[in-house]
């Protein structure tokens, strides 16, 4: 029997953040120009990471994303992406990535166990591109979906985070992107979590908004069923392209969240607006048994009480959550560090 936490949620699935650092700047996860890093000597080696990981097996987990900060940074990343695609207690192995290092990447990730990839990409106008990630690297995240769909990853997904004003107006054009390349094409929206200091509730564009543009571009748009615990909800255009509404701020999904993060410094993380984590690297490198360090995850998992985005959605004249002195005094409260 899997641990349940307050709320009766099982541990399923584990995001595992494979470094801090990141090659572009999106406006809404690392809009400044200086940020704290996480010290490298703290760093997990993948031996660490896998021995954590698989104590997450024991609790429940089966299914696992590498992520960030930009995960292709972390040299070797395809050693971690063996030994990982070696569990027996693993269904599915996933990597989110900005892609702009994917297309050298990609064909070895392949061969190294990686099942399934996720693209994020907010834009495919170059010019708008530069103006959202602050990095002009358009063409390389294009040529590493290419890449992704040569060496025949299955399941390619585009995740695109929409906030008003700046890529609204680019729906259609994102999911005609992703009919292209044969990618299931995701909005989320805009989330205050740590990290976003430039969040404001009018540049969340909802979900109701974005149903209401397709449908005026496109006709008629019906749901389609989703997993129990998937936090897209799926629609489909008239034309059957399908794809998928993340509503993370709107019409969050805690009631049946069932995630865990560990950063690249092993602190677990049980929501991503969590203020507080649990360090298991220093019990790891002290020499703590399985046993102990399974009791301690199954007791914080036993804990966990966490609503955060819903909580977040009652609170009166909402800015940004965590205020940039707070962020710069620990980094693990930033987006880019616990991995979205
Ligand atoms: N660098 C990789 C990437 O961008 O795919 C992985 C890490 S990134 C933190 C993971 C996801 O978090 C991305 O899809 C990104 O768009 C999303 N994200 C970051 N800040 C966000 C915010 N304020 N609101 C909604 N999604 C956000
Ligand atoms: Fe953008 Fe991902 Fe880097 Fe954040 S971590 S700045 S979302 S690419
Ligand atoms: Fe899970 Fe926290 Fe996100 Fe809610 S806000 S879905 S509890 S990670």
């Amino acid at each position: 029997m899997s641990t349940l936490d307050t709320l009766g949620r099982p541990l399923r699935s584990l995001r595992l953040s494979v470094t801090d650092r990141c090659n572009l700047r999106c406006h809404y996860c690392m809009p400044e120009d200086e940020y704290v890093w996480l010290p490298r000597e703290d760093v997990l080696t993948f031996e660490e990471t896998v021995r954590l990981a698989d104590l997450c097996g024991e609790m429940g987990v089966d299914r696992v994303r590498l992520t960030g900060g930009e995960p292709l940074l972390r040299r070797d990343l395809c050693s971690l992406v063996a030994q990982l695609a070696s569990r027996p207690w693993l269904t599915d192995l996933a990597l989110t990535t900005n892609a702009v290092l994917l297309a050298d990447a990609a064909a070895e990730l392949k061969t190294a166990g990686l099942g399934r990839v996720t693209v994020s990409l907010d834009t495919v106008r170059r010019d708008r591109f530069v103006k959202l990630a602050r990095i002009d690297a358009l063409p390389q995240v294009l040529a590493g979906i290419d890449a992704v769909r040569r060496v025949g990853f299955e399941d390619l997904k585009i995740d695109s985070v929409i906030t008003r004003g700046d890529n609204d107006d680019e729906l259609g054009d994102l999911l005609e992107y992703g009919r292209s390349v044969g990618a299931e094409v995701r909005f989320i929206e805009y989330m205050d979590v740590g990290g976003a200091t430039h969040w404001r509730p009018e540049s969340v564009f909802s979900r109701a908004e974005m149903l209401e543009q397709l449908s005026a571009r496109y006709g008629p748009i019906s749901q389609l069923p989703s997993p129990p615990a998937a936090p897209a909800d799926r629609f489909s255009l008239p034309d059957g392209l399908a794809f998928g509404i993340i509503a993370s701020t709107t019409q969050p999904f805690c009631r049946t969240c069932d995630r865990a993060r560990l950063t690249a410094d092993g602190v677990l993380l049980l929501c991503l607006y969590a203020q507080h984590g649990t360090d298991l690297r220093r019990p790891l490198r002290a020499g703590a048994s399985r046993e102990t360090l399974l009791n301690l995850l199954q007791a914080v998992w036993k804990g966990r009480a966490d609503r955060g985005a819903e909580e977040r959605r009652s609170v009166r004249d909402r800015s940004s959550y965590i205020p940039l002195r707070v962020l710069k005094r620990d980094a693990h409260l930033e987006m880019h560090t616990r991995g979205g």
